[in-house]
């Protein structure tokens, strides 16, 4: 029996996130954002940052990706068992859904830090006896479902989610949001914050928007408006309950429609964007707003290989604490050691990709890795633009490919994606040995950050906020090839942590191509082939210059003192 005191005891902030990847075993995430969500309490918990994390059960989970003969993407549910892994909480609470009371039952899973930290995380699930069949299935399916179902899991994130922390006798001193998904928990405060009725004077406002805005953190990841979500006031009016009186919600939230990027602007004193560049789009997007910065990490425990956690502990004690120690990477690691360790890493990955695809990689070749959600900003196909030269330069320089990542069920560009990487992959069988790892995951991630040569990032400009793969891959001291878009614009120095694909400059679509052609060519693989010395020095600079910075320790050490004390 776990006892909520230990947790309830001392003040907390609480952090909202619609996914979150606790770990491998657990599918209550899609991508980069639940990572991102991870590897922040993985964090908190390292560092003792008092939080408590809140997301949906998701029982479903997303979904697990099998490819069949044609090279074609099947979804299969990937249901878990959330009794195996948490404890079942016996708070619950009632939000109101299409006119009804919908009861919200939660699940606490421990997240345990490396030392003595833990960060309670509270799984909303609405699949209790109380509820119809319908509303049982709310915290089933991660992304699933059209705008009706979307609201009612927001409904029951926001709202059912400060709600239960309150049953649960939590005492908040900050809500943060991650992504506008949990906006609604911003309504539910000002509703708890309403004047008394007799005390509001004509024109002015029923609510203390200046305590709710106090007590709110608002991270945003998304650098284009299609990409926020946005419902309808019709449905609105149809599926919540008036939280707060219509006028003052559409002032918050858009005229048009509810916009939970507006939602969220509006009702938090702290808004940040993921990367440098990324906060200037936002401030583009939303004029007047004060968006701040702060760079996305990754957790290193979670993100070195076996074999660089022991290079690690033997260099610099004490580098999962105080990841800073690893810029002293160049001078104090022999590079034998590294170049052994990557040889090890790079095995682990070969030996997955035979036991997983049937191809067999040789280990004396490089191998360029590629795995994200398949999407079309995310262009995976750039790399294929050009079959001819793509050939050329491998007939020059023999090289491999290693890639993975999931298309959104409903995503056709994605599926398709998926598809013409497969016709690549035959084209080329002969002359670029190539695999596709399904079922894209924390472990085949670990895998191929930490066993490819060079990681390549290649998305339209100025789609991706952060990204973070290629921050894994530098905890492994493996350089990036990337367009230069979200945190590569801060963690590129040429030929010293890593090579840039174009300019910053924004471009139409396939236009990096011919510089990626140019930068494998002429750049990379006669350094890979021609430089040992040289090469190792490019690996020793993404772990000193890269992995000491982007990683999740600092991103949260500035989280606690510029957003949570304040
Ligand atoms: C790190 C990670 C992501 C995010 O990678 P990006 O480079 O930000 O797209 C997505 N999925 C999994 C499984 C990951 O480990």
């Amino acid at each position: 029996m776990i006892h909520l005191d230990q947790f309830t005891r001392t003040q907390r902030i609480a952090y909202f996130s619609m996914e979150i990847a606790l770990q491998n075993e657990i599918p209550t995430y899609s991508g980069g954002l639940g990572i991102l969500a991870g590897d922040t309490m993985r964090s908190a918990a390292d560092l003792e940052i008092p939080m408590v994390a809140v997301s949906l059960v998701s029982h479903a989970g997303y979904f697990e990706q099998e490819i069949d003969a044609d090279g074609r993407q099947v979804e299969h549910p990937s249901a878990w068992k959330p009794s195996q892994w948490a404890t079942q909480l016996e708070a619950k609470v009632a939000v109101p859904i299409e006119g009804r009371l919908v009861w919200v039952a939660g699940w606490l899973y421990v997240l345990k830090g490396h030392m003595n930290g833990e960060i309670p995380v509270i799984l909303l699930d609405t699949d209790i006896d109380e509820n119809q069949p319908a509303d049982r299935e709310i915290t089933h399916y991660l992304y699933g479902g059209d705008d009706v179902y979307r609201l009612k899991q927001e409904i029951v994130l926001g709202i059912g989610g400060i709600r239960i922390l309150q049953a649960l006798g939590f005492t908040l001193r900050q809500y943060h949001m991650n992504e506008g998904h949990s906006a609604l928990l911003a309504l539910e405060l000002l509703r708890r914050y309403a004047y008394p009725q007799g005390d509001v004077r004509p024109g002015e406002s029923a609510y203390d928007v200046p305590r709710v805005r106090e007590q709110c953190d608002f991270t945003t990841h998304t650098p284009v408006e299609a990409g926020q979500d946005r419902f309808s006031y019709d449905l609105v009016g149809r599926i919540l309950a008036e939280i707060i009186d219509p006028a003052t919600l559409k002032q918050l939230a858009g005229e048009d429609n509810l916009n939970m990027t507006r939602l969220a602007m509006n009702l938090s004193e702290y808004v940040n964007g993921v990367a440098k560049r990324h906060a200037e789009v936002s401030r583009k997007l939303f004029p007047g707003y004060h968006v701040r910065a702060v760079t996305n990490g990754v957790h290193p425990f979670t993100w070195a290989s076996p074999p660089f956690r022991e290079l690690f502990n033997t260099h610099f004690p004490g580098w999962c604490h105080e990841s800073e120690i690893l810029v002293r990477a160049e001078c104090c690691i022999p590079d034998a050691e590294i170049w052994q360790a990557h040889a090890q890493a790079k095995q682990g990955l070969i030996d997955k990709v035979r036991n997983l695809t049937g191809v067999a990689l040789k280990a004396e070749l490089p191998i360029l890795g590629f795995a994200r959600r398949m999407t079309a900003y995310k262009r995976a196909d750039l790399l294929f633009t050009d079959i001819e030269r793509l050939k050329s330069i491998a007939e020059k320089h023999p090289f491999q490919i290693v890639l993975a990542g999931k298309a959104h069920p409903k995503d056709e560009a994605g599926h398709q994606l998926i598809e013409q990487l497969h016709h690549h992959m035959r084209e080329l069988l002969d002359i670029i040995p190539m695999a596709y790892i399904p079922n894209y995951d924390m472990d085949i991630a670990l895998s191929m950050v930490s066993g490819v040569d060079v990681w390549l990032n290649t998305p339209l400009k100025p789609m991706e906020a952060s990204g973070t793969s290629g921050m894994k891959a530098a905890f492994n001291g493996v350089p990036n090839l990337s367009v230069l878009d979200g945190w590569w614009i801060e963690g590129c120095i040429e030929g010293g942590t890593g090579w840039a694909i174009g300019d910053s400059a924004e471009v139409a679509n396939g236009a990096d191509a011919a510089s990626l052609y140019d930068k494998l060519e002429k750049v990379v693989f006669p350094l890979y082939y021609g430089d040992r010395g040289g090469w190792i020095a490019v690996m020793k600079g993404a772990i000193s210059k890269n992995a000491s910075y982007f990683n999740s320790h600092r991103m949260m050490r500035r989280y606690a003192a510029e957003a949570y004390v304040r």
